[in-house]
């Protein structure tokens, strides 16, 4: 009788992006933005998180855009279709400890998920924001 019993796997830096199939670091870009500090700062913010898909988190590295919107080079299974002339900044992206292992937003001080909680933040932050 064959044994049906599963072989576990142990999920190294070698093989992990092969048990990934979301290729989550795939599917968005960051862009570092100076800290907003001033009203007009925050008022710009909110501007560009009314888009779609635009979201803003500070980690320790600072202030950064997050736009949520797949690469076109992500096949359906996961693959890179360019990934032999992949951009270097696909090269350099450690797995170590990646989306494949905990939310990025765990990293995240502040995260604001679109324009309503980035308005909630600035009236906490501004007296008589709007007013
Ligand atoms: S680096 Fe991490 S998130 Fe990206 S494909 Fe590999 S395992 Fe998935
Ligand atoms: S070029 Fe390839 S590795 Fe880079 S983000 Fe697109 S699919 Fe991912």
């Amino acid at each position: 009788m064959v044994s049906r019993i599963p072989v576990k796997v142990e999920i190294t830096t070698e093989n992990k992006c092969g048990f990934c199939t979301n290729s989550k670091c795939c599917t968005y870009i960051t862009q570092k933005i100076n800290g907003p500090r001033s009203r007009d700062d925050f008022d710009h913010l909110l501007w560009q998180l009314s888009h779609e898909n635009v979201q803003a988190y500070k980690d320790e590295d600072g202030w950064f855009l997050l736009v949520n919107n797949a690469c076109k080079h992500v096949q359906k299974d996961g693959r890179c279709g360019i990934y032999f002339t992949r951009p270097q900044v696909c090269r350099e992206h450690s797995n170590d400890y990646c989306e494949y292992d905990a939310p990025a937003e765990d990293s995240f001080d502040l995260f604001f998920d679109g324009y309503e909680s980035l308005l909630k933040y600035c009236r906490k932050r501004f007296k008589n924001w709007g007013k």
